[in-house]
């Protein structure tokens, strides 16, 4: 059926005191119910700009947005700031890496909690109360009537996060966006609120879309995969599809630079060689092009001069073949 959320040729640009930077360029993705599509990708790479502008958090005085981003048929580029406040928090809902973002010093975290219930469903403020407990438990509070009454700096930076998912799905929102929730958390917190979001999302039916650099994550986390680089998709596919057999340097270079469950705990770790592209003055031709080793299996300066497309469904953003991707897969970035 249609996608939940389509993004379709989505470009967003910001004026700096340097110039036009680029931040996302023709990106398109679809979204279905129940399903969580995990974007990955360095920082700079647009996946965090992409999801601001989908709940119209941007500042529309310094940013340029084309294309058009449909959240359940609804077209959210164009729509009015009273529409989409009528959305967030409501229909869409985002969570942070850093809670702090999101949750204010000054009232106590169940008020927090129940501000966006009243406010969306006309609840009553004691009935609003009650179901900020309820959800205080729903994402693992201890003693969630008692701890409801506390303010954020009496919480722990796990518990935080939790009060913050907590305020996030308060009115069961079809999409959730969580940019890098966990990075801040140490692995045993990270993988309970991964966890946690699982079964919510069992619970509720959302659509996810899991921001983060960490592969690991994704591969636990998400149906499906968008690779982004310098403002691009350069690969997607089901989380099975890109991992097992990735069509992308850049993707490669994730892989290489990524613990793998079962290898010796000495093997080391290959990094990415460079730094991403500053978007002011993006590179000609392949964007990932400085960073590639390659460049002289496609031949000439195709590379350089001409930009690979992606393919619709399955598929990477580069000019190597399908046979030249396969071998260079198996015998070079595949053994470790
Ligand atoms: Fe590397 Fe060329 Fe493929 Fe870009 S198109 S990823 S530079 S081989
Ligand atoms: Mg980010």
């Amino acid at each position: 059926g249609d996608a939940f959320l389509s993004v379709r040729d989505l470009h967003v640009s910001f004026k700096t005191e340097d110039g036009i930077v680029r931040a996302v360029n023709g990106l398109s993705f679809d979204l279905q119910r129940g399903r969580t599509l995990g974007i990955v990708g360095e920082s700079g790479s647009g996946k965090s700009v992409t999801n601001l502008t989908i709940l119209g958090l941007h500042n529309p005085m310094f940013t340029t947005i084309d294309g058009e981003i449909l959240l359940d048929g609804q077209e959210l580029i164009t729509a009015r700031e009273s529409e989409l406040e009528k959305l967030r928090g409501n229909k869409a809902a985002m969570i942070f890496q850093d809670p702090l973002t999101a949750l204010s010093p000054y009232y106590t975290v169940g008020r927090q909690i129940a501000e966006p219930f009243m406010k969306h469903t006309g609840a009553s403020k004691k009935a609003a109360w009650e179901r900020a407990v309820e959800m205080l438990g729903k994402v693992g509070i201890p003693h969630p009537k008692e701890r409801a009454k506390d303010y954020p700096h009496q919480f722990s930076g796990g518990m935080r996060q939790r009060a913050m998912i907590a305020m996030a799905l308060v009115c069961n929102p079809d999409l959730l966006i969580a940019d890098e929730p966990t990075t801040a958390l140490d692995v045993t917190v990270q993988a309970q609120i991964l966890d946690l979001l699982k079964d919510l999302q069992q619970e509720f039916g959302s659509a996810i879309v899991f921001i983060t650099h960490d592969l690991g994550v994704i591969a636990d986390m998400a149906d499906d995969i968008m690779v982004m680089y310098a403002g691009g998709a350069v690969e997607r596919g089901t989380v099975d599809e890109v991992l097992r057999a990735p069509q992308h340097p850049y993707t490669w270079g994730l892989l290489n630079s990524m613990p793998r469950l079962g290898s010796d705990l000495g093997t080391p770790l290959t990094p990415i060689p460079g730094t991403p592209p500053s978007l002011l003055n993006p590179p000609s031709g392949c964007r990932f092009h400085p960073r590639c080793t390659y460049q002289g299996e496609v031949g000439g300066a195709r590379c350089v001069d001409e930009p690979p497309l992606l393919p619709p469904g399955r598929g990477g953003a580069c000019h190597l073949t399908a046979e030249q991707k396969q071998t260079i897969f198996i015998e070079q970035i595949k053994p470790r």
